[in-house]
């Protein structure tokens, strides 16, 4: 048997087909990869792994040798798995932008077979974290997620129409015009931990957006498919991007297993 893993910043994914050919996907903290090797001890059935993804070194020092390695660059990997969970959904574009927000979030361009990565930005999953443990002191992604969900960013954020106060915006009143900016020009209060988190994940859902949608802009792109861990289950982050997308006149999509896309590839690429 083969799988496919992707050592990421923060999480590994592991990709493999069942007997019936369906996906099978699993996950461990990148901090601990001996609970990988334990794993891949565990199905001793496994003959081949499609390796890729930034800490592929880090994992090959605790799996190399064990078995068959096939190795594939982290874009590649990804995209080829991007293409693949598209096309299992029916989605077939002729262009499109692929944002993964990872820890960091990287910005592909893809065109039939081909792709190029154009961008990226340190803001991602790595921050939502860090900013949100800072802020809050909550440091658990699953805990983050859960909060946000019953968190406003009304007291926080300052929108267009708060600034244009009594008059015609010059751009729509309900865009954003300061993430975090009420703060600093209304009297200090202090704010539950689940509103900053909200507006943490505004924050960090609104700069993706904004830079995918001017690289689509630029490629003559309609649809962002936008992937990666921090939006697994994350409906809040899910939410803004969606809404921002469309406010500015594009197609965002989102695809099952989305999370998993390396790992997809590197098992492919066996
Ligand atoms: P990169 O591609 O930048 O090297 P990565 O591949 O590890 O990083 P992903 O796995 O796509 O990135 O996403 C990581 C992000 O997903 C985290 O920063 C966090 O916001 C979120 N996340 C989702 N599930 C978890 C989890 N169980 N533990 C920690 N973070 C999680
Ligand atoms: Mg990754």
């Amino acid at each position: 048997k083969a799988i496919g893993i992707d050592a990421g910043g923060t999480l590994t994914k592991v990709a493999y087909l069942d007997k019936h050919n369906e996906l099978v996907l699993t996950t461990f903290p990148s901090n601990d990869l001996l609970a990988v090797k334990d794993w891949i001890i565990k199905h001793p059935d496994i003959e081949d792994i499609g390796v890729t993804g930034g800490r592929t070194e880090q994992l090959l020092e605790v799996i190399k040798a064990m078995k068959s390695i096939h190795y594939i660059v982290e874009f590649e990997a990804t995209l080829k798995g991007v293409r693949f969970l598209l096309h299992k959904e029916g989605y077939f574009f002729e262009r499109s932008m692929i944002t993964n927000i990872g820890t960091g979030t990287s910005i592909h361009y893809m065109e039939g077979n081909t792709h190029i990565r154009v961008g990226g930005t340190g803001i991602g999953g790595g921050t939502l974290i860090g900013l949100s443990a800072l802020t809050t002191g909550i440091t658990d992604y699953n805990e983050i997620r859960e909060m946000s969900s019953h968190g406003n960013r009304e007291s926080i954020d300052l929108l267009v129409k708060d600034i244009y106060q009594g008059m015609d915006t010059p751009i729509d009143g309900h865009l954003t015009a300061s993430n975090f900016g009420k703060v600093g020009i209304t009297e200090f209060v202090n704010h539950p931990a689940e509103d900053i988190i909200a507006t943490v994940q505004g924050l960090v859902g609104e700069v993706i957006t904004t830079l995918s949608i001017q690289y689509a802009e630029e490629k003559n792109a309609q649809h962002i498919v936008y992937i990666g861990s921090t939006l697994s289950n994350n409906d809040h982050l899910a939410r803004v991007i969606a809404n921002y997308t469309r406010t500015k006149k594009h197609i965002p999509v989102f695809i099952n297993d989305h999370g998993f896309s390396g790992a997809v590839g590197a098992l492919l690429n066996i």
